[in-house]
């Protein structure tokens, strides 16, 4: 007895339905990219309890004729694609032609659309995928959805909605991203008749992000200017050193137009922030890539969410490569509000010290003169500022002062420098600041030098899964520059020989399984940097000055002229900030001067 028959048409609609549709949220986002492939300017959507009770999205788009209001609803009817071809270069959000068939399937569903131009517009009642009704409407131009009682044909899925809060904060975040992704399109959201947006359409991407996000964390993003790198067009804005969240809420990337989440990028990510980035937070960016459509498949998944990549590994390196460019640009402005007072005319000494250096010879080591009392004789800091030092007799006329100058105060609870410059107030962590220098200053001379090791009187042996011994082989030259006498036995045993002088591991083997772990995961160019980078991050810690150790007004004005020089100021090796700026505004509205 044959036992296969075909589906009806209407099952085969709700087996469908099942990927597609899992919440109100992920009808408001199919709905939504409809009206943004019909290039509507304004995009109205309304929501009641969450979306579970209803649902309706507003457009004033291109509108659809009466044969395509009723061909819409078949399934795998699509204006969007028309050859196996043209899945290969897609460039609209949708292409399925899944979504509508799927939602009204499931749903008490009404569509009412008409052209741009046309006399009257055509209204389509669907009951569970059943059509009721067609007739004519007076609707205004473009097209309108209203999905209501979802899932009410499939108890089953129905008990899977969560409470009325949590559907709609899932509505919020895909139209926030929508949103973000959409500055020109204007979009009003109404979670029962409350209004949460009203975003005017033709907004700049900082005007979009502003309203969404706040105007405070406008001012902590940089922006990254359209370029082309490698092949990828990129532009958008990212969170400045420091500036992080322990989710991924405002991790946004958009590829090609779509937001994305992609593992590869959110590694590529972290390993571009590295040291500028707390662990275990993540980055806040609104980045938007485009690339060859041809060489990513987004047809992964029906939601299409999830991206594969051809060629991950390229990604990544222009992700990394971005972050890094655009952190550094943060620089120029950083060292426009902070300018030394004293030039520092006097060339850098020659470095011959072991890298374990002590504090002092670190903190003091751009200039070697004026002499600097011994930092062994600490004092404490007068409680008043800083008297200036004794100048030699014969002295050029006076430098106009930059504006931007920094001027040294005093020393808060043995710790916080504090000092003020053209824009406020300014306290400076000794501690995080003196580990930052630290940390460059040997990664510098990692790279330049490699690392000086030192023999084990006895070597011990690593033995590592098959996996990591092909790593640890192939990057056996990395291993050693960073200090790290390694030789392999076969049969994943190696011999260890040597470890950095500097790194003191109580428990040596667990450290390089840890090392190899992260090591494997970040991108090859810039693992041999961060194997050394990571030792060296472990170790500045114990070798920075720490909170309570008193500084001099010299030594703080040296610590603070070093830490302007590093690459990455802002943070400390952990991605701590390294400073805190209060501005005369901020002053200001805290001392209600001004609203
Ligand atoms: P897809 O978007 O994958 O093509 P859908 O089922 O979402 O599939 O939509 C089917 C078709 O209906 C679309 O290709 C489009 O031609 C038309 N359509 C859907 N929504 C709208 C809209 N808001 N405005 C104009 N046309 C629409
Ligand atoms: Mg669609």
């Amino acid at each position: 007895m044959s036992r296969i028959a075909l589906l009806s048409e209407a099952v085969a609609c709700q087996v469908a339905a099942g990927e597609v549709v899992e919440r109100p949220a992920s009808v408001v986002k199919e709905l939504v990219e409809n009206s943004l492939d019909a290039q509507a300017t304004r995009i109205e959507v309304l929501i009641r309890k969450g979306g579970n009770s209803s649902i309706r999205v507003v457009d004033n788009g291109i509108g659809m004729d009466r044969d395509d209001a009723l061909l819409c609803l078949e399934r795998h009817a699509t204006s969007k694609i028309k050859t196996g071809a043209d899945l290969m270069a897609i460039h609209t959000l949708g292409f399925r032609g899944e979504a509508l068939p799927s939602i009204a399937s499931v749903s008490r569903f009404r569509l009412a659309t008409r052209e741009r131009g046309a006399l009257v517009g055509s209204e389509v009642l669907v009951n569970a995928g059943k059509i009721e009704a067609v007739r004519d409407c007076g609707e205004a131009e473009g097209t309108q959805i209203e999905v209501r009682s979802l899932f009410y044909n499939l108890p089953a899925r129905r008990k899977f909605l969560r409470t009325e809060n949590t559907e709609a904060n899932h509505v919020e975040h895909v139209l926030y991203l929508q949103a973000v992704g959409h500055p020109q399109t204007g979009f009003v959201f109404l979670n029962d008749e409350r209004l949460v947006y009203q975003l005017p359409p033709g907004q700049t991407l900082r005007e979009r992000i502003r309203d969404l996000a706040g105007a405070p964390l406008v001012a902590e993003l940089l922006e990254v200017p359209e370029e082309e790198v490698a092949g990828i067009r990129v532009r958008g804005f990212m969170g400045r050193a420091g500036v992080s969240r322990s989710s991924r809420q405002q991790q946004i990337i958009f590829l090609n137009g779509r937001p994305v989440e992609n593992s590869t990028m959110n590694f590529a990510l972290r390993e571009g922030y590295h040291t500028a980035l707390m662990k275990g937070q993540h980055p806040v960016t609104f980045l938007f890539l485009d690339m060859d459509p041809a060489a990513v498949d987004v047809n992964v998944h029906p939601a299409k969410r999830e991206v594969r990549f051809r060629d991950p590994a390229h990604v990544r390196e222009v992700i990394v490569e971005i972050a890094r460019r655009t952190l550094e640009t943060d620089r120029a402005s950083w060292t426009k509000t902070f300018t030394a007072p004293a030039p520092r005319s006097v060339p850098l000494p020659d470095f011959t010290m072991p890298l374990a250096l002590p504090v002092e010879d670190l903190v003091l080591r751009r200039e070697l003169a004026p002499p600097i009392p011994s930092p062994a004789v600490r004092e404490p800091l007068p409680a008043q500022p800083f008297p200036e030092p004794p100048r030699p007799a014969p002295l050029p006329p006076p430098q106009p002062r930059p504006a931007s100058e920094f001027k040294i105060h005093g020393i808060l609870g043995k710790l916080y420098i504090l000092m003020e410059n053209a824009t406020g107030l300014v306290l400076v962590d000794q501690h995080a600041a003196h580990e930052r220098i630290l940390f460059e200053e040997m990664s510098r001379r990692m790279e330049s030098e490699g690392v000086p090791t030192q023999r084990l009187l006895l070597p011990f042996t690593l033995q590592v899964p098959p996996k990591d011994a092909d790593w640890l082989t192939e990057n056996l030259d990395v291993m050693n520059r960073a200090g790290i006498g390694l030789e392999p036995f076969g049969g994943g045993t190696f011999k260890i020989d040597a470890l950095p002088q500097f790194l003191k591991a109580t428990d040596p083997s667990q450290m390089l399984r840890d090392m190899i772990d992260e090591l494997r995961e970040t991108s090859a160019q810039t693992s041999k940097l961060r194997l050394g980078e990571d030792m060296i991050a472990k170790t500045v810690c114990r070798h920075a000055v720490k909170a309570n150790d008193v500084l001099r007004e010299p030594e703080c004005l040296r610590l603070i002229q070093d830490l302007l020089a590093c690459d990455l100021p802002y943070t400390c090796p952990h991605g701590r900030p390294t400073m805190i700026q209060l501005s005369y505004p901020e002053l200001e509205k805290k001392f209600g001067r001004k609203a």
